[in-house]
């Protein structure tokens, strides 16, 4: 029987501890701009991924909805090419949660910012079919207020937080770029591929290992 890439929670338990600087900062692509945790890069070999559903009796075809969800499958669609991504129904068999909301503002010294996504991470300890392993969890907002085009970039660049990449790049084409270009980053960029690829091959204390 091939066992189940997304088994379901039967508990959650959040640790302290977040995201932190690194001893090292060396390495591929932007790897230098990438913040590290306590138990590694935080890292999994598949990713179980939930995205929000339409509103119970919606609707069908509310323009608006159907865009939010057509630009977010583009994004991860993206993100899969590269690495093994599962999408789920059930929220208790995801470590990435997508969200139709705009993220709270930013408060900046220029005053208040509205942003079009936000990505939240935590580090927790879950059973999931009797065996207990540390996950990292990761929130993602994505506003629905926003273009298609951008909406989908909004949604590549917080997919890309979720799936390790904590931290920007100083290159405008890149999906992890600090301030988005006159274009919006649609595809991921070598150096984008290349940085995840280094995250990925790091030893870390996430899931079990055999
Ligand atoms: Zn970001």
């Amino acid at each position: 029987m091939v066992p189940d890439p997304c088994p379901p929670a039967q508990e959650i338990r959040v640790l302290n501890g977040g995201l932190q600087l690194p001893e090292l900062r060396d390495g591929p692509g932007y790897v230098d701009k990438l913040e590290t945790t306590s138990f590694g890069y935080p890292s999994l070999s598949h990713w179980c991924v939930w995205i929000e559903p339409d509103p119970e009796g919606s609707v069908a075809g509310n323009r608006w909805l159907k865009r939010w969800a057509g630009a977010v499958d583009a994004a991860l669609n993206s993100w899969s090419e590269v690495i093994p991504v599962t999408r789920v129904a059930e929220s208790e068999r995801a470590h990435v949660l997508v969200f139709r909301k705009r993220p709270p503002l930013r408060q900046l010294a220029s005053g208040w910012r509205a942003s079009n996504g936000r990505s939240l991470l935590k580090i927790v300890e879950v059973r999931r079919e009797m065996a207990i392993q540390l996950e990292p969890r990761v929130k993602v907002m994505v506003s629905p207020e926003l273009r298609a085009s951008v909406l989908q970039s909004a949604a590549l660049h917080e997919l890309g937080h979720a799936f390790g990449l904590w931290g920007h790049s100083d290159h405008v084409g890149d999906a992890m770029a600090v301030s988005q270009g006159a274009v919006p980053v649609l595809i991921l960029s070598a150096r984008d591929k290349l940085t995840l690829q280094w995250v990925r091959s790091q030893s870390n204390n996430f899931e079990q290992r055999d």
